[in-house]
């Protein structure tokens, strides 16, 4: 029988033309209602109509909206600056937005629709700030990753078509103008293509190196391309969901046999132990200055745990092998596929360690077409056991010691990046043994809400008891 631990559930109400958005706990607590910052700033920029004594989420605790605040608030997970942040949107002026079956619409649909076009002005606006280029770029494995990569391909890139997918500052579609790419088409949706336009001219790459200021679903250009490059990877992989662009560029742009860097990715997930950062973060106030504050722990854990943390953690807090939540092949994924993804799981501690939270991160290949097209079947198999992650994970280790397959890893035993790992903690922690299985299931689904939003479910068991934690990575 499963406990519902972390039951924070994101609704969506119509009112007028206004769209609310809250949280609420399914069995409340009144101590966890009370003035968790974050939450309450979410629910105070819209409006809540339908906040009635009777509606399952009334709590009657100060929890209550102010009134609408009507500009678009764009926050930042982790400081400004900070790459895949998150784009909070405002609905106040979309008169459209009432009907549900527009929250429904597919990916597919939703990549190339004028309805998303408005939602997607937030997404785009954070990346029209240069805090956000300068830390990709600064993030020197991802940045010289990539210039490898076009090196290594430079035979297939010489004298050919190039379409560069989100070219931001224009820095990749550099890299395969140096390369010697004949034309490149550098695609790019949000204001920063003003600048990236500039840099080419400065570069005198003007004749080679066209920057087209607009969503790639939009784009029309007089040729197939030979090569597709991106990088699109968010949190999580996932999050920002912007695999579904290149999918449509890959489907509508690129050659018979083309080339896609990177080619391949896949997400990992993994159980840790994190005792410091419990600590800091809850025991804290167990003890401040002598007073005993417990009473605020249910507080904290919530405030603390309820979003995904984006944070570097190192291989030490790894209690297992890490197993392969989705497996992407560039060539063949379709945006239909990513819009829910469900691994189940069964791994086993190799530490006595009270368990924090699940870790996730990815890794991105960068090989010739097609090179390792079993691997689809390999890997995406519903459930993952030890041996498996454990073969999976020497395959990986050699993919990345060989000199045939570039490799752009944001695991917790690598150089850090701008990525770092994504943590889910639990509200309360799990002493596990060495041995102990842990096991259960993981859904990554773009949210109704936003498709670029990521809901997250997972569902896991040790020691007899069970457990499931919902959250939405905004
Ligand atoms: N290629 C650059 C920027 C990568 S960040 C670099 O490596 O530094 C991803 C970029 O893709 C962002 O600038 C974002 O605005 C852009 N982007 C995302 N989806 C897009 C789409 N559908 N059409 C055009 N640009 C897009």
């Amino acid at each position: 029988m499963f406990s519902v631990e972390t039951t924070t559930y994101h609704i969506l109400l119509h009112w007028g033309l206004y769209v609310a958005t809250m949280s609420f706990d399914l069995f409340p607590d009144p101590h966890y209602h009370v003035s968790c910052g974050r939450r309450r700033s979410i629910s105070s920029s819209f409006l809540v109509p339908a906040m009635h004594p009777g509606f399952p989420g009334y709590l009657g605790n100060g929890y209550a909206p102010q009134g609408p605040e009507r500009s678009p608030r764009y926050r930042r997970r982790r400081g400004a600056g900070s790459r895949r942040g998150s784009f909070q949107i405002s609905y106040d002026n979309i008169s459209s937005y009432s009907s549900s079956s527009q929250v429904r619409q597919s990916p597919t649909e939703w990549a190339s629709s004028t309805k998303w076009e408005e939602l997607d002005d937030a997404y785009f606006q954070s990346y029209s700030q240069i805090g956000i280029h300068e830390e990709m770029i600064k993030d020197h494995v991802r940045t010289e990753t990539y210039r490898n990569a076009i090196m290594r391909h430079q035979n297939l890139i010489s004298g050919k078509v190039v379409m560069d997918v989100g070219c931001g500052t224009g820095i990749l579609s550099i890299f395969c103008a140096l390369a010697g790419a004949r034309r490149v088409y550098a695609i790019e949706a949000s204001d920063i293509a003003v600048q990236a336009s500039e840099v080419v001219k400065a570069n005198n790459l003007s004749d080679k190196v066209i920057v087209i200021h607009e969503r790639v679903e939009k784009v029309s250009i007089q040729e197939k391309v030979d090569v597709i490059i991106s990088e699109w990877m968010g949190y999580m992989l996932l999050y920002e969901s912007m695999l579904s662009s290149v999918i449509f560029a890959r489907d509508n742009w690129l050659k018979q046999g083309g080339l896609i860097l990177p080619s391949h990715a896949t997400l990992y997930m993994a159980p840790i132990t994190h005792s410091e950062r419990y600590s800091d973060s809850i025991d804290f106030w167990r003890d401040v200055y002598g007073i005993d504050m417990s009473v605020m722990l249910p507080l904290a854990k919530q405030c603390a745990f309820e979003e995904p943390s984006i944070e570097t953690i190192s291989a030490e807090n790894v209690l297992t092998w890490p197993f392969v939540v989705k497996f992407v092949d560039c060539y063949t994924v379709t945006a239909r596929e990513l819009e829910s993804i469900t691994t189940k799981y069964n791994l086993t501690s190799m530490l006595r360690a009270p368990l924090h939270g699940f870790a996730f991160w990815f890794d991105a290949e960068f090989n010739g077409p097609s090179t390792f097209p079993s691997n689809n079947n390999l890997l995406s198999g519903s459930s993952t056991s030890d041996l498996y992650s454990n073969v999976y994970n020497n395959q990986r280790r050699q993919k990345a010691k060989s000199d045939q397959v570039l490799m752009l890893s944001t695991a917790p035993e690598d150089e850090p990046t701008h990525w770092q790992q994504t943590i889910l903690y639990l509200y309360e922690p799990i002493e596990v043994i060495q041995d102990q299985t842990i096991e259960g299931s993981i859904t990554l689904s773009q949210s109704r809400e936003n498709p670029r939003f990521l809901n997250i479910h997972l569902e896991y068991s040790s020691g007899g008891r069970s457990f499931i934690k919902e959250s939405i990575m905004r």
